[in-house]
This record gives structure tokens, C-alpha cells and sequence, in this order.
């Protein structure tokens, strides 16, 4: 059963101590998080097959979702700020925790189709 902290720190499905990533990227310093082909402890590919993190693309856009979704809730429901504030406020909240979301989404795939 997949942890979810390995999750969210993008450890090795296989052994849960090698990292996906050995950049986590910058949006700051337009650094794009970089990953490792293979884990690093116990050389688990994480790419399966060509084309395989295009899958990651729809974790991604439930990830952003729930966010968006989070922020209105947060921000127009609780505080109740206007529309406008609400919708630049959302949509900073997800530029901000985009390279976030891109490693997740993909570590989220991997964990989704490994099994032992
Ligand atoms: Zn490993």
C-alpha cells in the first residue's frame, strides 16, 4: 500500500528511499523540476513504455481542480471576497504550485501503476 508522504515527496515506488527527481525545479529561477530515468537506490525505471507521464497530465488537471476548488471555497465562501479577488487569487495559487503539481501528478502515476 502506497504511503502517502512517499507520495508527496516523490520517493521510489520500489524501494521508498531512491527520488524521482533530482531537481525539484524553481518557478522563481524557471527551473523545471528534472527526472531521474531510473531510481537511484534500486535502478526501478519509472518511465514504463514511451508516452507514459502523458497520463500524468490528467492527475495534474485533477490536482489544479481541487485547488481552484479549495481557493473559492477558502476565499469566497469563508471570507467572502469578490469574484475578481477570488479569480486572481486562485489563479496565483495554482501558477505558484505548478512545478508542485507536476511532480506529484507524475509520482501519483507511478505509484497508480506499480504493483510488487
Ligand atoms: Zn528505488
Amino acid at each position: 500500500m502506497a504511503n502517502v508522504i512517499d507520495v508527496l515527496k516523490c520517493k521510489c515506488p520500489n524501494c521508498k528511499n531512491g527520488k524521482m527527481y533530482n531537481q525539484l525545479g524553481n518557478l522563481l529561477l524557471f527551473r523545471v523540476p528534472k527526472m531521474n530515468t531510473h531510481c537511484n537506490e534500486c535502478n526501478f525505471k519509472f518511465e514504463k513504455e514511451p508516452g507514459f507521464f502523458f497520463g500524468a497530465m490528467f492527475v495534474s488537471y485533477a490536482l489544479i481542480s481541487a485547488e481552484m476548488i479549495a481557493n473559492i471555497v477558502l476565499f469566497k465562501l469563508i471570507f467572502d471576497f469578490s469574484y475578481i479577488s477570488v479569480a486572481i487569487l486562485a489563479i496565483t495559487t495554482v501558477i505558484l504550485l505548478s512545478t508542485f503539481n507536476l511532480r506529484v501528478s507524475r509520482s501519483i502515476w507511478v505509484y497508480m501503476f506499480y504493483s510488487n
